[in-house]
């Protein structure tokens, strides 16, 4: 395998986890033409060059050392089996795989199942997941339209990936077993050994912006003298600054706070003496 000079980084070209991949790329501040979806994208202010590819193609590309480091779901990792390195997860994505029987159906568990099929398109995973239940069940892979196997007579069971559940209700399902939870993740191959230092930036990159997007930043004015009862709602980690106001006695406060935690912070602050509360994204943090 001939060293690429620059690092490939390849994300899915199509389907659920395409868009959300790109738009990360973007945050971190990767310039590139994401509308070009020829197979690779230059980057223009950084050594590294776009692979956009099939999101199951993926771990075949960083096994073979195409790829130094790749954007999948966890799903697919598993389902290879391959023993490529997790960076981190992205924060998108999140599914679980699911078995599901039709509504009608007697089966309540998945001992139940014995005996009978299940038809999935990860059919290494189900398969070690019966066999570790010490369940004997037939697995049929498909490669997509898993849902309507019940139907079809294929199967008494999907094993399938399912993320709000409308699809499974809209075919007659239910769920009864997890079989794995999944979520889109940074992956590096064999080949980003070489490269330590760049893996490191990438990952770095993307981390600070997943940590943006988990927080917001915080403004509010207050009398100084309710300062301790502010200070006692804002997060412990995270030291508020304060700032002297031209108004004698007030206070600015600024603080990182959860940004799942702003809704109920707000009537809070207010109650705490806080006015003028502005809320505001933060486009990256860097620890
Ligand atoms: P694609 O088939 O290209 O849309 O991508 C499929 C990948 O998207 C899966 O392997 C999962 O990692 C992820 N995903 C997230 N939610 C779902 C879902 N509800 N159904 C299928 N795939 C999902």
């Amino acid at each position: 395998m001939i060293r690429s000079p620059r690092l490939r980084l390849a994300i899915p070209n199509k389907g659920r986890l395409a868009e959300p991949a790109v738009e990360l790329l973007r945050d971190a501040g990767f310039a590139f033409d994401p509308h070009d979806r020829r197979l690779v994208a230059h980057v223009e202010n950084l050594d590294i060059d776009v692979l956009f590819v099939r999101a199951v193609d993926i771990v075949e590309f960083l096994s073979d050392g195409v790829a130094d480091l790749g954007v999948t779901g966890l799903d697919l990792l598993a389902e290879r089996g391959s023993p490529l390195r997790t960076l981190r997860p992205l924060d998108f994505g999140h599914c679980r795989l699911s078995v599901a029987v039709p509504d009608e159906s007697p089966y309540r568990a998945v001992a139940d199942l014995a005996g009978l099929r299940s038809a999935t398109a990860h059919p290494n995973v189900t398969r070690r997941y019966f066999e570790d239940l010490g369940l004997d069940v037939e697995v049929i892979p498909l490669s997509g339209a898993v849902e309507v196997a019940p139907r079809l007579g294929l199967a008494e069971s999907i094993v399938d990936l399912v993320s709000t559940g409308s699809t499974l209700a809209m075919n007659g399902l239910r769920p009864i077993a997890s079989v794995l939870e999944s979520e889109a993740a940074l992956v590096a191959g064999p080949a980003s050994e070489q490269r330590p230092d760049e893996v490191a930036t990438v990952d770095q990159m993307l981390g600070a912006v997943l940590e943006g997007r988990r927080s917001k930043y915080v403004m509010m004015n207050a009398p100084a003298d309710r300062l301790p009862e502010l200070r006692s709602l804002l997060p412990a980690l995270a030291s508020p600054s304060v700032i002297p106001l031209a108004e004698d006695g007030m206070i600015a406060i600024h603080s990182v706070v959860g940004a799942r935690d702003v809704w109920q912070l707000l009537p809070r602050l207010k109650a705490g003496g806080a006015s003028g509360i502005l809320v505001l994204p933060i486009e990256k943090i860097v620890g």
